[in-house]
């Protein structure tokens, strides 16, 4: 697998830091389960935080610290997801996405949400991230994002404003980057998407049909 689309230093910060949302945390994992240099990234970006920690200053703590940080302990949610890396997961996929997708992927509930794209949801809750199955050569409608959105291509490829994405690859976009993936002409393209809020579609008709199926 060739990776030429990385996750940007800002998020492998947050994602090390444990501050990234679950569902773009899947993202992240998933890539550096295929990504040596991401993961060099993110493992100097650890040692750095835990440098920077036993750095601080020493104080004096009162005595009822330890029982407090021992009960967050005990209540605490985990929210990354795991990172070692196991092959183990279907479609070449590491964990957590290749254990999240079913071994056949139509088996998946797909919805068409415009002309030669289905969308299917996979995981629960916070966790949950959306499948996009673009037809040969269909353009997802023109949009930006209202935050922080994360796409990992899982099968085909698709070409946009910044390049060709194939499987692996991330597309991680700012806000105010606009942009419409064209699926390639040779099989459908399956990617992966996960979003801290809606995306903004520019054209009407899109904008109705996200009303209609909330992506
Ligand atoms: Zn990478």
């Amino acid at each position: 697998m060739m990776i030429r689309h990385h996750p940007n230093e800002a998020t492998l910060l947050t994602y090390a830091s444990g501050g990234l949302s679950t569902a773009l945390s899947t993202i992240v994992a998933t890539h550096l389960g295929l990504c040596p240099s991401c993961r060099a990234r993110t493992e100097n970006a650890e040692k750095i935080g835990g440098a920077l920690l036993s750095d601080v200053e020493q104080v004096a703590m009162s005595a009822s610290a330890l029982d407090l940080v021992l009960a967050r302990i005990d209540n605490a949610i985990p929210v990354q997801p795991e990172k070692t890396v196991r092959h183990c997961g279907h479609h070449g996929l590491p964990a957590p996405l290749g254990d999240l997708l079913p071994e056949n992927i139509d088996s998946l509930r797909w919805w068409p949400v415009g002309p030669g794209i289905r969308q299917a949801r996979l995981g629960e809750g916070e966790e949950a991230v959306r499948l996009l199955r673009i037809s040969p050569g269909r353009a997802v409608p023109h949009h930006s994002h209202g935050g922080h959105e994360m796409t990992m291509i899982v099968s085909g490829s698709y070409t946009d404003e910044i390049g060709r994405f194939m499987p692996g690859d991330v597309a991680d976009l700012d806000p105010e980057v606009s942009h419409q993936p064209v699926s390639d002409a040779a099989t459908d393209c399956i990617c992966v998407i996960a979003t801290d809020a809606p995306l903004n579609f520019t054209g009407w008709v899109p904008r109705l049909m996200q009303s209609l199926v909330r992506i």
